[in-house]
């Protein structure tokens, strides 16, 4: 029941000056969060890789309302290319982009958002790496596949994000499931409708089996978002009957999650990619991971007051 309050709440700025100036906010955050700076997430990007870990690095931030800011939020992802670019860790370390950071919600967004993450992909890929387009509110996923699309012309190994709580996603899993695609299905993280996602968490989790069998049947890379141990297990079956080795797809899981599992799985020989959000505007992420978990919430509740 207090998910959906949270996730209304992600979205409020008088919340949003509330939760950043409340005491105890900046120790609960960085469980979630690695780092204000590039400078402060290139540590832990190699101790992750040294444990046998991948990433995908998310510099946090969406919702942006000027084209300065869109244009910061492309500045920002290049600087990080910069930093990744002396540590030759190819594929190992990726990158996950919120198009509406990059200008997709303002006016004449879509082309927008494709110019400003068009030369982020380039720069990833001109160091061995790869881009992966996160999955927001439902809303914008149509210009966010056409992006993927787009970009895919060139860069086909561009990766896209599908959620399992939208009646759609089994039809864009079928319509992804293809040859040198990198699909990352997760369950979703926002608020959405009854008329377009379904509700019940059982639901959900059954939608999100449906579309795992789609996307090992198929002939594409899947990258499994997730920290639900039953899917974890489905997977490994799922991925064992469509006759897949374990670099034929890969775990990903959210950086400060579960992370005994992180190490466990990757000893196992899996690919583990860890997504690891860092910057200063974490408000946003920070508060879908408390959606997410209700005991974050009061986590959270008592570290401001006890401090
Ligand atoms: P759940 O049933 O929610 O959780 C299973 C178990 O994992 C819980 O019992 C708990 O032990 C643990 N757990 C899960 N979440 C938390 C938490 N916040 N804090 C503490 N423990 C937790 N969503 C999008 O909409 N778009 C995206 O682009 C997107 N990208 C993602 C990328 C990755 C790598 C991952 C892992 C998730 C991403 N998500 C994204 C979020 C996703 O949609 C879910 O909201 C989130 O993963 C929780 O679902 P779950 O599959 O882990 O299962």
């Amino acid at each position: 029941m207090l998910g959906p309050v949270i996730l209304a709440a992600s979205r409020s700025d008088k919340m949003r000056r509330f939760v950043s100036a409340a005491p105890g906010t900046k120790q609960v955050v960085a469980r979630f969060i690695a780092g204000e700076t590039v400078e402060q997430v290139v540590p832990v990007v190699k101790e992750a890789v040294a444990r046998g870990l991948e990433v995908t690095l998310d510099v946090v931030g969406e919702d942006i309302t000027t084209r300065e800011q869109a244009a910061a939020a492309r500045d920002a992802y290049l600087e990080l290319i910069e930093h990744l670019a002396g540590l030759g860790l190819g594929t190992k370390a990726e990158m996950s982009v919120k198009l509406s950071m990059f200008g997709q919600s303002l006016e004449g967004g879509h082309e927008l958002a494709l110019a400003n993450v068009r030369p982020v992909v380039e720069a990833a890929a001109a160091i061995g790496t790869t881009v992966t387009l996160d999955a927001e509110d439902h809303t914008t996923l149509d210009s966010m596949f056409a992006i993927h699309e787009e970009l895919r012309k060139d860069f086909p190994q561009t990766g896209c994000v599908i959620q399992a709580y939208l009646f759609r996603t089994e039809g864009d899993a079928r319509r992804l499931s293809e040859a040198g695609s990198r699909v990352r299905i997760v369950k979703g993280a926002y608020k959405e409708p009854a008329s377009v996602a379904y509700q019940d968490k059982a639901e959900i989790d059954k939608a999100y089996v449906r579309i795992l069998k789609i996307l090992m049947e198929g002939d594409g890379y899947p990258m499994i978002g997730s920290h639900d141990p039953r899917l974890i297990a489905i997977t490994q079956e799922l991925a064992r009957g469509a006759g897949r080795k374990l670099d034929d797809y890969e775990f990903q899981m959210l950086y400060g999650i579960r992370s005994d599992e992180h190490v466990r799985l990757a000893a196992e020989g899996h690919r583990m990619r860890v997504y690891t959000a860092y910057g200063t505007d974490w408000y946003g992420y920070f508060m879908r991971r408390l959606a997410e978990k209700p005991a974050n919430l009061l986590f959270f509740l008592r570290s401001m007051i006890t401090k």
